[in-house]
Parts: structure tokens; C-alpha cells; sequence
């Protein structure tokens, strides 16, 4: 059985040998190596400042690699601030996006540091500049304005060509429409200096991206003079993709560094940025599991396993099951498999996948990109399952982070 290109055979040993009563239920690994040396290549080029979205891994050990690799950090929410800044993350270096900023979270962000806002609604907008001429009122010297980005959501005419591929309303941000309302010099405490945009996910093509992207150049600059606003930022978000069901489809980060360069002078910014979640994280990460059950049920092979979508969700939500493979040498034929987990829901599938058809119960399956989009985003508390636990490998060894919690840890 030869190893999956998603696989870093460097921890296979530790894998193997790792054997703990609490682990049983299932545990997440992030290759901290391979994550450095992977940020290490994102930073050699000067074209795109790069930040890291952390909901789609807020651990600190890959907080604090993505520091040391010089990333910048978007946080959405207050527990997301308070766990980069725990980092010892500068707050200079944190940038703020989010549909849900109340004028109370503005201004505690503020207060914490905070200087980089991507603003979603004009009441965002309305209430910041208030947040700071109040602090301008109270503060003794002079008080800094914030950089303030605005977020663009773009819809295509019916009929015409639309390189989004539908046109689905989301509360992130604001049509040009809504955005013409305001004239950057309304607004004397804040620096409305750049535009954000993000509304694609998981792309896998370098010629999709570059003609979306391109497509987005003439309205937002448009929009830019409209306000009166002097372009200098512009924010084209995450959404790179991860090939999670094996289709050979990779994108070039030589070809996003070369195209992105065009779209800089296209546009005559000074800056561009990219949030980066799942490109930065998700190769890192494992998640391993042991098969609890194996039958056969009119004709469909199927598994169970002690946990899913308990651990992770995304394959339920999305319909892309993570990639898999068994955790030892088999030589025998493979075939495929419902996976599924112990929930009592038929919603607990993670894919119908190819294993050895040898796999039995007590062996282990272990999980691709999951170091972005696993723990935090599964919903570990139906069915009183376990928490599972976290380890980082690091200089070969396999270090626990956070311990399995069973269920009486979180129940009341
Ligand atoms: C989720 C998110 C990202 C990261 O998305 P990926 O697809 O993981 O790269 C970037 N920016 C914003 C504003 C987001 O909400």
C-alpha cells in the first residue's frame, strides 16, 4: 500500500507507537515542522502582506508558528483577540473582521490595541468613528485613527456573465450600492484607506482565481473614487483551496504570487493582503480514530468509528470528506466504505471512502488536512462524547497540548 502524498511519513512512527486510554475516542496531530517550513515558503516574496484567519485553527502552538513565520492575524470574535494576544502577539498586528461587531466590541478592541478594522455595515462604520472621538475626548495625547478597510459584497446582473458563480446574499459586508452612501471625509477619526473582498471558497484553480480576482479590479476601484477614498489596501481574503477529495488539482503559489502582483498594479495599490486559513494550516494537521464497529448492510460496506463529526464536522457540512488512510501496512485490495461515526444522527458520515479491505476493529484511520477547520468548528457535545485531545509534533517527538476531556468535564 503505498502512503498518500497528504501523509508526512515523519510521523508515522509516533503515530504508531502513541498509545494512550484517553486517546481512544480519537485525537488531532499537527506536524509543527512541516507547518514552519511550509509558512516559510508563503513568505518568500514581496507582494502580499499576509495575515492568518484563526477560526480555522486558533491552537497556540500554530498561533504561535504562524508568529514566528511572520504572519499577521484576523481575528472575528473576542475569544479569538484575547487568544493571540495570550501569544504575546502584538495587538498592532491584529486585524478585525466579523459581520457581528457591536459598538461595545469596537471599542473594547480598541481599548485592547487594536488599530486594523475591516468594517462590514455602516452602523460598523458609524459607530468605531464614535468609539474613537470619544476615547479622543478622554485620552490625554494624541488618539491614533485606525486603518480602516471596507468590506464589498458584489452581485452580477442577472444574465451576465458571473464570475462568482451565483449570486447568494451574505451578511458579509456591503453591495457598492449601500458603500456609495458614504464619503471617506465624513468620517475625520478614521483612515478609510483600503477595500476588502472575500466571497469564494476553496478554489483550486490558478486561471479562476486570476480571472475573479481580475473581475473584481474595475468596481472596487470604481468605487474607491466614487468616496472619495485614496485606494492604498486592497483585501482580497482567504478561500486558496485544499484538493480534500483527491482530484489532482493543486493550486501554484508561484503562479497566485505572479498573478497577484498584476492584480497589485492593476489596481495601484500599496498594499495587498491575504487572510489565509485552510493554504496555511490544513496540510499540517491528522486526526486519528479507531474503528469501533465493521458490517455489512444491504451490500454497503460500512465502518464505525468512536467518533466523527463530534471531532469533525466538515465533511457533514460541506460534503467533502477529508482524505484517509489506514494506520499500518497492508497488502491487501482496496475497497470502499461508509464511515461513519457514533452520533445518533445519519448526519455522522465523514465519506464514503477507500480502504484496505482488511481493516478491522481496533484499527486506526487517520484523517488529511485537518489542521484547519477540525477541532473548533465540530460540535463535540452531542451525545456526551469525549473532547478530544491535541498534540503538535515537534523535533520528532509528540508533545499533548490539550488533554481528552470526557464529558463530565463540560457537563452540568
Ligand atoms: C474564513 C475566512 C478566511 C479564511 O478562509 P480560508 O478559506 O480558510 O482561506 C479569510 N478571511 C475571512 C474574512 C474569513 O472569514
Amino acid at each position: 500500500m503505498t502512503k498518500p502524498t497528504w501523509f508526512d511519513t515523519r510521523i508515522e512512527n509516533a503515530l504508531l507507537k502513541h498509545q494512550s486510554p484517553d486517546d481512544e475516542q480519537g485525537y488531532f496531530v499537527y506536524q509543527l515542522d512541516a507547518l514552519k517550513n511550509h509558512l516559510e515558503q508563503l513568505q518568500q516574496q514581496d507582494v502580499i502582506k499576509l495575515w492568518f484567519a484563526v477560526k480555522a485553527n486558533p491552537l497556540s502552538k500554530i498561533i504561535q508558528t504562524l508568529d514566528g513565520a511572520g504572519f499577521n492575524f484576523d481575528v472575528a470574535s473576542s475569544g479569538e483577540l484575547a487568544q493571540v494576544l495570550a501569544q504575546g502577539i502584538s495587538p498592532d498586528r491584529v486585524l478585525n473582521t466579523g459581520p457581528a461587531k457591536s459598538k461595545k466590541q469596537l471599542k473594547a478592541f480598541v481599548e485592547l490595541g487594536v488599530k486594523t478594522f475591516v468594517v462590514e455595515s455602516l452602523n460598523q462604520l458609524n459607530w468605531l468613528n464614535e468609539v474613537i472621538a470619544e476615547q479622543a475626548l478622554t485620552a490625554q495625547g494624541v488618539v491614533e485613527s485606525p486603518t480602516v478597510l471596507l468590506r464589498v459584497q458584489l452581485q452580477w446582473p442577472d444574465g451576465e456573465k458571473n464570475p462568482l458563480g451565483g449570486n447568494s446574499l451574505t451578511p458579509f459586508g456591503l453591495s457598492v450600492q449601500e458603500w456609495q452612501n458614504v464619503q471617506v471625509n465624513d468620517y475625520p477619526n478614521l483612515d478609510i484607506c483600503g477595500l476588502h473582498i472575500f466571497q469564494w471558497g476553496n478554489m483550486l484553480s490558478n486561471e479562476k482565481m486570476y480571472s475573479l480576482w481580475g473581475q473584481m479590479v474595475e468596481p472596487l476601484t470604481s468605487l474607491a473614487t466614487d468616496i472619495g477614498m485614496e485606494l492604498k489596501i486592497l483585501d482580497l481574503g482567504g478561500g486558496l483551496g485544499i484538493d480534500y477529495l483527491n482530484e489532482g488539482k493543486q493550486l501554484s503559489w508561484q503562479k497566485i504570487i505572479t498573478d497577484l502582483a498584476d492584480i497589485k498594479a492593476q489596481s495601484g495599490v500599496e498594499e495587498l493582503w491575504l487572510e489565509l486559513g485552510r493554504f496555511a494550516v490544513a496540510e499540517c494537521g491528522y486526526y486519528v480514530v479507531p474503528v469501533v464497529d465493521r458490517k455489512i448492510n444491504y451490500d454497503q460496506e460500512q465502518l464505525v468509528l468512536a467518533a466523527g463529526i463530534n471531532h469533525i464536522i466538515r465533511p457533514a457540512i460541506t460534503d467533502q470528506p477529508f482524505p484517509v488512510m489506514l494506520l499500518r501496512n497492508s497488502n491487501a485490495p482496496s475497497q470502499a466504505f461508509d464511515i461513519h461515526g457514533p452520533l445518533c444522527t445519519s448526519m455522522d458520515k465523514l465519506g464514503h471512502l477507500t480502504l484496505p479491505d482488511d481493516v478491522t476493529v481496533d484499527d486506526k484511520l487517520v484523517f488529511g488536512y485537518c489542521g484547519a477547520y477540525g477541532f473548533t468548528e465540530s460540535m463535540p457535545f452531542f451525545l456526551c462524547h469525549q473532547l478530544a485531545a491535541e498534540y503538535v509534533f515537534q523535533e520528532g517527538n509528540l508533545v499533548e497540548i490539550r488533554p481528552a476531556q470526557p464529558a463530565t468535564s463540560y457537563l452540568a
